[in-house]
């Protein structure tokens, strides 16, 4: 698969958006931790159901669309693991939402991991260099 284009911060879609990501090779560049900030106060700010597909990790993956998932320091932390948490439960200071934001859109710690690594190398043209421990990639430090 060839792409050329990714839409950063693809975090509040609708759902006809998945199939067009889809269709067009577009990559969801996504920054997990700002399901925190969004998710105190966005659905008061967009309505139920138009919240419904915010951070909707597991629609974009259902519908064959890479996620490249990034930590956006230094506006949120540089720490990758808070967003690995995220991925499939709520931190335990994320009291608003318990069981995840939006829990339909929840995924696999290994679907996240490859988000964080492979995702981001192929939304940069870097793959054949970093995001996998991979026999025939070559570092480039
Ligand atoms: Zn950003």
């Amino acid at each position: 698969m060839t792409s050329a284009l990714a839409i950063e911060h693809a975090q509040h879609m609708a759902l006809k958006d998945f199939d067009r990501f889809a269709k067009l090779h577009v990559i969801a560049s996504m920054q997990p931790y700002h399901a925190i900030d969004d998710g105190r106060w966005a659905e008061k700010r967009l309505g139920h159901d138009r919240a419904r597909y915010s951070y909707a990790w597991r629609s974009f993956l259902d519908h064959g669309v890479t996620l490249a998932f990034g930590t956006d320091w230094p506006v949120a932390p540089l720490n990758p693991v808070l967003g690995l948490t995220l991925r499939s439960r709520a931190p335990h200071w994320m009291a608003k939402n318990p069981d995840g934001w939006i829990p339909e859109e929840k995924i696999t710690l290994p679907e996240a991991v490859g988000a964080y690594t492979m995702g981001s190398a192929f939304a940069e043209f870097q793959q054949r260099e970093k995001g996998s421990i991979t026999p025939g990639n070559s570092p480039t430090w």
